[in-house]
């Protein structure tokens, strides 16, 4: 499999795919080695995890350029999912050893009878990811697998296959026996392959359409299946912001990584009194943005990572255009080898473009005016998705009372585009299944076993 520099199209290096003889070969080695790796005290296994955080320190730079080379992610935001990686891991490694205790919740000493919960592995389990945050989305799924007795087998997405690699040296370097934390390297087809192998649980991050595939195939197993998918995530900027300021953090979540985050700002909403100002300030800011080679230290928009994904963002401006919608800045792709579309503003717009119902994944917002929370809310809520949403206001109570009515598994205040390690990462509806992140990110890779303990 060829790997390609989005930046310029150029070929990095060639790699060798698994077959699915391969692929069978893995699963059954994982198999063999699990049980050892979960009989280990949970101090040696956290042991391991803690090399790896020190191994990403060292490798900090090398990374960083690798990740940048491979998905076109601009140096800097490299260095920031590494940086950030950081402290998801120090949240793993301060809470596993709580979060996976054993509890007694009965001890009845007259009837002699004790109730008991321990956390067990699921055994070995499947990790498809995705290519736009590798290190986050990766590690959010196989570190608390790991600590927890599992054996797993990651499949890298084919856009972040060599990221993926260091991954698993820098885990097996640290300690994880190879045969415990397995790459699978290949495109979809080599997922599927994973999939037929009599797993116990696969953990998806990725597309909707794909993760239905892979909720179809999991059903049919009866294997625990959890899956991170797509978003269409509203802001909502009622009248009382400072429209600047607003405008600045709203472009910031919005075009970040290109727009290709999860979680990035996909349509806004702004209130009637403000539109405007609110829709030229942000104008400014996107126009402002530097684009560019994304090893270069200025860069904040560089190339999309598939190539494929032009083509969605220029039909979704013509749909608009067409609709309605005006293209204050942007609107086409840009004339270079590579991936590259330019930051794009489309105002007017409303629910009948896809511009405003489907995932974007790039650098083009719709922004569409509203008369009130109601009616705000209202379209926050028209979304199969629910991944997150927010709202931009100086009142608190109004802010909590939005957010309340707003089916979605985050929800913001004056903020956008965040993850934290203590919070739960779940969706609602086409975003999603089950959750990272968290203690209860950390309990999801394990089963509940109950025990009924009665002294003779
Ligand atoms: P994708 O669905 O194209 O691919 C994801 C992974 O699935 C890749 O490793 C791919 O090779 C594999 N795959 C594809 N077909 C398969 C099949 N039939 N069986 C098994 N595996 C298969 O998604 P992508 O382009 O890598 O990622 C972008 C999507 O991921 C966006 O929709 C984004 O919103 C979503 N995402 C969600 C989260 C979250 O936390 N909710 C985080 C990051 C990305």
């Amino acid at each position: 499999m060829k790997i390609h520099n989005p930046a310029n199209g150029a070929v990095i290096t060639d790699v060798d795919v698994d077959t699915s003889a391969s692929v069978r070969a893995k699963y059954h080695r994982a198999r063999a080695a699990q049980p050892h790796w979960a009989g280990l005290p949970i101090k040696k296994r956290l042991a391991t995890i803690a090399g790896f955080r020190d191994r990403l320190g060292a490798m900090h730079e090398a990374l960083a350029r690798t990740l940048t080379e491979e998905v076109g992610k601009p140096i800097r935001q490299s260095r920031n999912e590494l940086n950030g990686l950081a402290g998801r891991l120090d949240f793993f490694l301060a809470e596993s050893q709580r979060t996976l205790r054993g509890e007694t919740v009965l001890a009845d000493l007259d009837n002699k009878l004790e109730e008991r919960i321990t956390h067990e592995p699921l055994g070995v389990v499947a990790n498809i990811s995705a290519w736009n945050y590798p290190y986050f989305v990766g590690s959010n799924v196989f570190v608390p697998a790991l600590i927890a007795g599992n054996a797993v087998l990651y499949k890298p997405s084919e856009y972040a296959t060599l990221t993926g690699l260091s991954i698993a040296q820098m885990l097996h370097e640290s300690g994880v026996p190879e045969d415990v934390f397995t790459p699978v390297v290949g495109d979809g087809s080599t997922g599927a392959a994973v999939l037929r192998q009599p797993v116990d649980g696969v953990f998806f991050t990725g597309s909707y359409g794909t993760g239905r595939k892979i909720a179809a195939t999991a059903g049919r197993r009866m294997i625990k299946v959890q899956l991170e998918l797509g978003g269409k995530d509203p802001i909502y900027i009622c009248e009382d912001v400072d429209v600047k300021a607003a405008a600045a953090a709203v472009a910031d979540g919005a075009f970040y990584n290109n727009g290709q985050s999860c979680c990035a700002v996909e349509r806004i909403y702004v209130a009637d009194a403000i539109h405007d100002a609110f829709v030229a300030a942000f104008v400014d800011e996107v126009r402002a943005f530097r684009i560019g080679d994304p090893m270069d230290e200025a860069t904040y928009i560089g190339p999309l990572t598939r190539p494929g994904q032009i083509a969605v963002l220029k039909r979704q401006v013509a749909e608009a255009s067409k609709l309605g919608g005006r293209v204050l800045t942007g609107g086409t792709p840009i004339e270079r080898r590579g991936n590259w579309f330019r930051p794009t503003v489309v105002a007017n717009a409303d629910h009948r473009m896809s511009l405003m119902r489907e995932e974007s994944f790039g650098p083009v917002i719709g922004i569409q005016r509203v008369d009130g929370d109601e009616e705000a809310v209202a379209l926050m809520n028209d979304t199969p998705y629910g991944l997150t949403a927010g709202v931009y206001t100086r009142a608190e109570k109004r802010a909590k009372r939005i957010l309340a009515e707003i089916r979605a598994g985050t929800v913001y205040w004056n903020c956008c585009d965040r993850v934290s390690p203590r919070l739960p990462w779940s969706g609602v509806g086409h975003s999603g299944l089950g959750l990272t992140l968290s203690t209860y990110g950390i309990q999801t890779f394990t089963r509940p076993k109950a025990w009924h303990l009665r002294s003779a």
